[in-house]
């Protein structure tokens, strides 16, 4: 998700430039003041308790701010992200953005402070005053409201100084070269997003193939359970000695195996553009574990994906690969297909479920040629890191 706050004084053109960016970066738009006036405009308890603060031009008092801004978000839980105007406007505010975040499982992307000189945005203000309708557009009342900018709002940017997602734009120029750096500016915070894809998909789907030379495509660090267990079995370490044992046996590798391979594997690769996961999650468990490691790194699941492919097919092309030289031994017994087969029906298919609930996950029809295939995930993808860039 990309979220963003519009940050600046009254008049320094936070409407003007949200109007744009909401459809450049397809955002979903919460502007306080608006929410608001449309509160007061509909008489509502909420309205009528906001309006004589607006009114002075003072600020409206937390517990109006939580609820309006709550009502909205909890009306569009699928936004590809948010665009805050004109909130937080205070320290305290900062903390309550941050709450918000977290209930959306996301977290803020920047704030970008446009910078205008005082007197200039009181001169526009006092300008949009003679056509905007807004009573709050008049000389005392702005006063009031730039000296709450300046006792309240301003403090609130060392909030996001210190967090290291502060920018700022000079909003003294023209509409266009405003729009042009505040565009640069969210661009260059989204290549330091990292784009995660997971791969969801039964044995035979050809989640393998693609997986890998999606990632090259893509840039993406590709991470797989299957090889990180062999590779460390064949190191011979003890561990692999151990994840050996377990795989004589037919017995699991047990999540405390290999939630460290990963957990290493990201901390391993600090300048990827994203990781395409395998095989991973294959359990609810799993998938609680991943959001965890990734948010550890601010960070979540971007794309998940479902490669489809009929039930025959599959077990032909298990059977197949079972006679081929690169077969890997568990799928030439039948009845270890008929597991692994059954394994994912019981306890991926939840967690597919999850992500889709939670972004939608596309479904790719798999049973074409490996071409085709790897045309329409390789779209998927490009839409979602355009949606993203
Ligand atoms: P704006 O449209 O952002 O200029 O806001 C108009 C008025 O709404 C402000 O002067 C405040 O009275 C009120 N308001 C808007 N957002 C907030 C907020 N985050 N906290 C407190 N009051 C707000």
């Amino acid at each position: 998700m990309l979220n963003i706050v519009l940050f600046g004084p009254p008049g320094a053109g936070k409407g003007t430039h949200s109007e744009r960016l909401v459809h450049q970066f397809n955002l979903f738009y919460i502007s306080t003041g608006e929410l608001l006036r449309k509160e007061i405009a509909d008489g509502t308890p909420l309205g009528e308790q906001a309006e004589g603060a607006i009114a002075r031009g003072g600020l409206v008092s937390d517990e109006i701010i939580v609820q309006v801004i709550e009502k909205t978000i909890r009306a569009h839980p699928d936004s590809n992200g948010f665009l805050f105007d004109g909130f937080p406007r205070t320290y305290i505010q900062a903390y309550i953005l941050e709450g918000l975040m977290i209930r959306l499982n996301t977290s803020l992307t920047c704030l970008i402070n446009l910078r205008v000189p005082e007197a200039i945005s009181t001169r526009r203000l006092i300008e949009r005053g003679k056509t905007s309708g807004r009573s709050d557009d008049n000389e005392e009342v702005i006063q009031n409201r730039m000296r709450e900018y300046s006792e309240k709002t301003i403090p609130l940017l060392q909030f996001y100084k210190d967090k290291g997602i502060y920018r700022e734009v000079d909003a003294t120029l023209p509409i266009d070269d405003v729009n042009r750096r505040i565009v640069s500016v969210i661009q260059e915070e989204l290549r330091k997003t990292l784009f995660n894809v997971v791969l969801f998909g039964y044995p035979g789907s050809g989640c393998r193939s693609q997986g890998q030379a999606l990632a090259k495509r893509f840039g993406l660090e590709y991470v797989a359970t299957g090889p990180m267990l062999e590779a460390e079995i064949q190191s011979g370490s003890p561990l692999g000695q151990r994840i050996k044992k377990l795989y004589d046996n037919g017995q699991l590798v047990p999540d405390e195996i290999v939630v460290p391979l990963i957990e290493q594997r990201i901390e391993s690769a600090p300048d990827v553009r994203g990781f395409l996961f395998k095989g991973f999650p294959r359990t609810l468990v799993q998938s609680y574990i991943l959001d965890g490691l990734l948010r550890k790194h601010d960070s979540e699941v971007s794309k998940a994906i479902e490669l489809e492919v009929p039930a025959p097919e599959l077990m032909r092309r298990l059977d197949d690969r079972s006679k081929t030289d690169w077969g890997r031994g568990p799928d030439g017994h039948q009845a270890r297909i008929r597991q692994r087969l059954h394994d994912h029906e019981v306890k991926t298919l939840p967690v597919i479920e999850k992500y889709n609930q939670r972004h939608s996950v596309t479904r790719i029809d798999g049973n074409r040629t490996f071409e085709d295939v790897f045309s329409a995930m390789s779209r998927e993808l490009e839409a979602s890191l355009t949606r993203m860039v």
